[in-house]
């Protein structure tokens, strides 16, 4: 597996470092806009599984988890195909504080369309949290609000983000050798 890499963009200390700071500052922001006590963090499956389970692990408040799923590179696509959102949180959101946390965040529709879904089901209020920001242009008009990394227009792996499914279990953040994704 460590043959396919061309090279480490972000390492695994790096990203360690990274998402303890954020964690504490996602947490202290909250408490100081919304003055509520507890939160309901949407994770984007599968894509964001990693990132989760190292931000909520920093984050000392009362949360619940409430996973969503979401697809636009099925299978060995290396080209956003269009945002296809799977079966999500319905009932559990409404009044809630919301957290929605996303592994990358390139053309901005998946985190636009998993937004509004959440949005639909009547929040107290959304946030937006996600570990990588490509530095490109976007299809629509939202930016996160948290961003742990910008990174340049590559195709990405590791820490939670699959190539056909491969490579979430690397730990660094990395670049696939040319020619294994083809
Ligand atoms: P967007 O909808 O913002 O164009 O794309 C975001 C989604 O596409 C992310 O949730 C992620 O699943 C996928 N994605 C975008 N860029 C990459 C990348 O470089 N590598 C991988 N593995 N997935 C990506
Ligand atoms: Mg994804």
């Amino acid at each position: 597996m460590e043959g396919d890499i061309e090279r480490i963009l972000i390492d695994r200390n790096s990203i360690a470092s990274r998402v303890t700071e954020l964690g504490a500052q996602i947490a202290s922001d909250f408490e100081l806009d919304t003055g509520a006590d507890r939160l309901v963090v949407v994770p984007v499956m599968t894509g964001a599984l990693v990132f989760a389970a190292d931000l909520v692990r920093v984050m000392p408040m009362r949360l619940r988890l409430e996973l969503i799923s979401a697809s636009s590179y099925p299978g060995r696509a290396t080209t956003s195909q269009g945002v296809t959102l799977g079966s999500g949180p319905t009932d559990g959101l409404r009044g809630a504080h919301v957290l929605i946390l996303d592994d990358i965040f390139d053309s901005g529709r998946t985190l636009a369309a998993v937004r509004g879904l959440v949005a639909a089901t009547k929040p107290a209020s959304v946030r937006t949290a996600v570990l990588l920001r490509k530095e490109v242009g976007r299809a629509v008009d939202i930016e996160p609000d948290y961003v742990g990394f910008d990174v340049p227009d590559a195709f990405v792996v590791g820490y939670g983000l699959d190539y056909d499914g491969w490579y979430r279990n690397l730990p660094n953040i990395a670049v696939l050798r040319h020619g294994e994704e083809a």
